[in-house]
């Protein structure tokens, strides 16, 4: 069977593996391979090696640092089909999705190629007589980055572009559910001319996790999962004095109001609530259909889902894929019962609908709730699944009131052609990415990507200028250059003159 090893200063880590774990072609329900479970050996082997590499790394120039990120963004470029490739296979979603999966990735390493600009300091001169005073950004060392199942290769390139450019040796743990594509990037990292022991992956579960989070030479964590693990993961590594960001989970609100395209709402609402079968942190999962939108947009989602093409998301045509587990699935499906017993309307039981692919494959279709309140479970837990739920509410402050309560803040979005009600809406809503008449408000990479409240633990979003700032520690430096005549001994307190 196919083994899938850690990649530790620049090669694949072999020996004997005390523990391992199954990795499925969820299209297929076959176990594809076997992937190797960290030890705390092992992770403190990663972060060796990182630590060497980064006495090195730290000092690389400005111009050799952005020519790595250059290379590498040439070989990604050239190897994207592949790259798509992998993830398909590993977590499912269909290759279109999995493709635009490698683009985003694409533009986070595109700003990283950026860093001598990014990394410009200020300069006063003159502060004082004679003094000057200056500042730097330095890089902090070895730093851990730990990742989800949904965006196996997207989120690692969230974190490791900037991190890399900013001069810190990276050990990544990515998800034991798709870990193919991590091992894929530390090769192209090494073809394009990193040094050794720059970029690490340990593969496994909770004891490499543990590890990397108590390891004294990890000085940062970037962590991107679900909220119970990212809070975890932010109290234990500040608890060990490591600067740490923690993305969590999401329940994310599109709020339709009745002067909005419903055909556009409706196609959005289906696109953002089912693509990737609903295995994104910025899937909409509830549609908050403002009165008397609900009959009409409900009719216009359900005719939506009848035509999708649910299969094997290597075959053509294909729009929606499997889960990424039997376990997962599994989970999801139990929300259908347990809605219909709160008292929702299964306006589209999802496991009626064809699909295009091996029968033991992780299926189920897209499934549609109308009629939900904010006390039912499909409503308050993030499903993470093709689930999608219509809350009716009275009027536009009740819809805010709505988005507000609720405990997670990633995204949401607003439908409407009134210009006034969406600038209202981006005002008061208390969530981290807000889209108008855009349904998955995905930041560019040239700015940062990060929810409110529980969807985020810690000060600093992801990629982007936050990035930059996250993966660097700041200096100011005051320097005087005597003239040959100065002042002598002065106890007191430096003041400007
Ligand atoms: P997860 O929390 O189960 O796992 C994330 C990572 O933590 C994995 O590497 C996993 O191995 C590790 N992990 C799991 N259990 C652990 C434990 N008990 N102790 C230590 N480490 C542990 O998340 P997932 O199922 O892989 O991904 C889906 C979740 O990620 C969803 O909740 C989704 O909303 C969230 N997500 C959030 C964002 C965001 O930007 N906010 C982006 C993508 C995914």
């Amino acid at each position: 069977m196919n083994r899938i090893t850690h990649w530790i200063d620049g090669k694949p880590w072999g020996g004997v593996a005390e523990r391992n774990g199954k990795v499925y072609d969820p299209a297929t329900g076959q176990v594809a391979s076997q992937v190797d479970f960290a030890t705390e050996a092992d992770v403190d082997q990663a972060v060796a090696a990182a630590s060497a590499a980064w006495r090195t790394w730290r000092h690389a120039s400005l111009a050799a640092r952005s020519n790595v990120l250059f290379g590498f963004r040439e070989l990604l470029n050239q190897r994207k089909a592949d790259l798509a490739a992998i993830v398909t296979a590993e977590h499912g979603k269909v290759l279109s999705d999995a493709a635009g999966e490698v683009q985003r990735a694409l533009e986070s390493v595109e700003y990283a190629c950026g860093i001598p600009q990014l990394l410009k300091g200020d300069f006063s001169e003159n502060a004082s007589t004679r003094v000057d005073v200056y500042s730097l950004r330095q890089p902090l060392g070895v730093v851990g980055i730990i990742s989800p199942f949904n965006f196996p290769a997207m989120v690692p390139l969230w974190f490791a572009p900037n991190a890399i450019a900013c001069g810190n040796a990276v050990v990544l743990k990515p998800s034991e559910k798709d870990p193919s594509a991590a091992n894929f990037l530390a090769e192209l990292w090494a073809e394009a001319g990193l040094p050794a022991g720059v970029f690490n992956v340990v593969h496994g579960d909770k004891v490499a996790v543990d590890r990397i989070l108590d390891h004294p030479q990890v000085k940062a964590v970037s962590f991107v999962g679900s909220t119970p693990i990212a809070r975890y993961v932010y109290g234990r590594g500040t608890g060990n004095g490591k600067r740490v960001q923690a993305l969590g989970g999401a329940k994310n609100h599109m709020v339709v109001l009745p002067d909005a395209d419903l055909d556009l709402a409706a196609d959005a609402a289906v696109s953002a609530g089912f693509g990737s079968a609903g295995e994104r942190c910025m899937a909409i999962s509830v549609v908050v259909a403002v009165d008397p939108t609900g009959d009409e947009l409900v009719s216009r989602v359900r005719s939506r889902i009848a035509s999708l093409h649910v299969g094997d998301g290597r075959r053509p045509g294909c729009e929606m894929g499997p889960l990424v587990t039997a376990a997962h699935r599994d989970r999801v499906v139990s929300y259908l019962d347990t809605g219909v017993a709160e008292g929702a309307t299964l306006a589209v039981d999802g496991r009626g609908h064809d699909v295009d692919g091996d029968e033991a494959g992780f299926w189920l279709g897209p499934t549609l709730f109308d009629h939900v309140t904010p006390d039912m479970s499909v409503y308050t837990d993030e499903i993470f699944g093709p689930v999608l739920s219509v809350v009716r509410v009275p009027t536009y402050d009740a819809a805010i009131e709505l988005v507000n309560a609720n405990p997670y803040g990633n995204g949401t979005a607003i439908f409407t052609n009134d210009g006034g009600a969406a600038r209202r809406f981006q005002h008061e809503i208390e969530v981290g990415m807000v889209g108008v008449n855009v349904p998955i408000p995905v930041p560019v990479a040239y700015y940062s990507f990060g929810g409110w409240k529980d969807s985020l633990f810690g000060d600093s979003h992801a990629y982007g200028p936050d990035g930059v700032h996250f993966f660097t520690r700041a200096k100011v430096v005051t320097s005087r250059w005597l003239d040959p005549s100065h002042g002598g001994v002065n106890l007191g307190f430096p003041q400007n003159t």
